[in-house]
C-alpha cells in the first residue's frame, strides 16, 4: 500500500495505491482530511488499510493528473548533513561525530515531477537523493532508537536540492541559505508506510542527471541510521506528526567536482528501492510563478 496526493498545487486530494497498482480515491473516506499530522497521529494509515482491504474505496485513474508531495505541508523539514562517510569526504570534510542538523523551509516541498527553479544568480545548484522519513507520532526525549522506530509513519524519496555557494560561501556560518530556495524539496511520488519497510537501512538509492548516473549507494552506509537519528533529534527538539526528516545524501553530487552543476534544461531523476522514482526538469526561476 502506498499513499499519494493528486491534483494541482495546494488542492491535492488523498489517494491510495494497492499492491496490484490500482489507485483508489480517499477523499470521500477521509472527508476533507489530508495526510497531515492529525491523520498520522490518529491511526489514519491503519484506517486506510482497513478500508482498502474491505473494498470500500472507489477506483480512480491517475492519467493526466499532477502527483503532489505525498504529505500535506509539514510543520518542519529537518535535514541531516554529511550522513554518508564518502559524501563527507567529497565535500572536503571528515565524517561528523554527531549528527549535523539544519532546517529547510517547509514551503520548499513540491511534487515529485514538478519543475525545479534554478535560483536567480545561481551557478552551483546541486542534487541530493535522500531517504525521507515522515514522523507519525510526537517524538520528545525518546528513550531509545527502538522507541523512535515506533513513531515513524513512513518513508519516501526526497531531493534535498542545494545551492552550494549560498550554502558554503554566503552562508554566514550555517547552511539554510543554500537549502531553502523555492521548489528545492521535491518529495514522492508516494509515502510507503513504515510497516512495509521493516529495514530502512537496506535500500539502494540512486540519482541521474540527463540520464547519466550520478549517485548509487545504499542506506546501509549511513553513519547515523534512521532510528538513532530520530532518537537523537528528540533530545534537542520535539518532532511533530507529519514532520519530514531528510536523512542525508550519499556521494556523487556536483560539489565533488566530478560533475557539472545543474542548469536550465537539465533533468534530474531520483530513485530509492521500494519507494519509487521521481523526475524534475530544471527551469529558470524567472519563469516560475512570476508576477
Ligand atoms: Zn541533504
Amino acid at each position: 500500500m502506498r499513499l499519494l496526493r493528486l491534483g494541482e498545487q495546494g488542492q491535492e486530494s488523498p489517494a491510495v495505491i494497492d499492491d496490484a497498482g490500482q489507485v483508489y480515491d480517499l477523499a470521500p473516506f477521509l472527508r476533507g482530511r489530508d495526510f497531515d499530522g492529525s491523520f498520522f497521529e490518529g491511526d489514519g494509515i491503519d484506517q486506510v488499510r482497513e478500508a482498502l482491504g474491505q473494498g470500500r474505496l472507489q477506483a480512480l485513474s491517475v492519467d493526466g493528473r499532477r502527483i503532489g508531495a505525498p504529505i500535506a505541508r509539514p510543520s518542519a523539514v529537518i535535514c541531516i548533513g554529511q550522513n554518508y562517510a564518502a559524501h563527507a569526504t567529497e565535500s572536503g570534510t571528515s565524517p561528523p561525530e554527531a549528527p549535523i542538523m539544519f532546517f529547510k523551509h517547509p514551503n520548499t516541498v513540491v511534487g515529485p515531477f514538478d519543475d525545479v527553479a534554478v535560483p536567480l544568480g545561481s551557478s552551483t545548484t546541486d542534487w541530493e537523493v535522500e531517504l525521507g522519513v515522515v514522523i507519525g507520532r510526537r517524538c520528545r526525549y525518546l528513550s531509545s532508537p527502538s522507541a523512535a522506530a515506533l513513531r515513524i509513519a513512513g518513508y519516501c524519496v526526497s531531493n534535498d536540492i542545494s545551492e552550494r555557494n549560498w550554502q558554503l560561501q554566503k552562508s554566514g556560518g550555517q547552511w539554510s541559505k543554500g537549502k531553502c530556495c523555492e521548489t528545492f524539496n521535491p518529495l514522492g511520488p508516494w509515502l510507503v508506510p513504515a510497516s512495509e519497510v521493516p529495514d530502512p537501512q537496506n535500500l539502494r538509492l540512486r540519482s541521474w542527471v540527463n540520464g547519466e548516473a550520478r549517485q548509487d549507494s545504499t542506506t546501509a552506509d549511513m553513519i547515523f541510521p534512521v532510528f538513532e537519528l530520530v532518537w537523537q533529534l528528540s533530545q534537542f527538539l520535539v518532532l511533530d506528526p507529519g514532520d519530514l526528516i531528510n536523512t542525508g545524501t550519499p556521494q556523487g553530487v556536483a560539489l565533488s567536482g566530478r560533475f557539472p552543476y545543474l542548469a536550465n534544461g537539465d533533468v534530474m531523476t531520483l530513485e530509492i528501492e521500494k519507494l519509487g522514482r521521481q523526475e524534475q526538469h530544471l527551469v529558470s526561476a524567472s519563469l516560475v510563478d512570476s508576477d
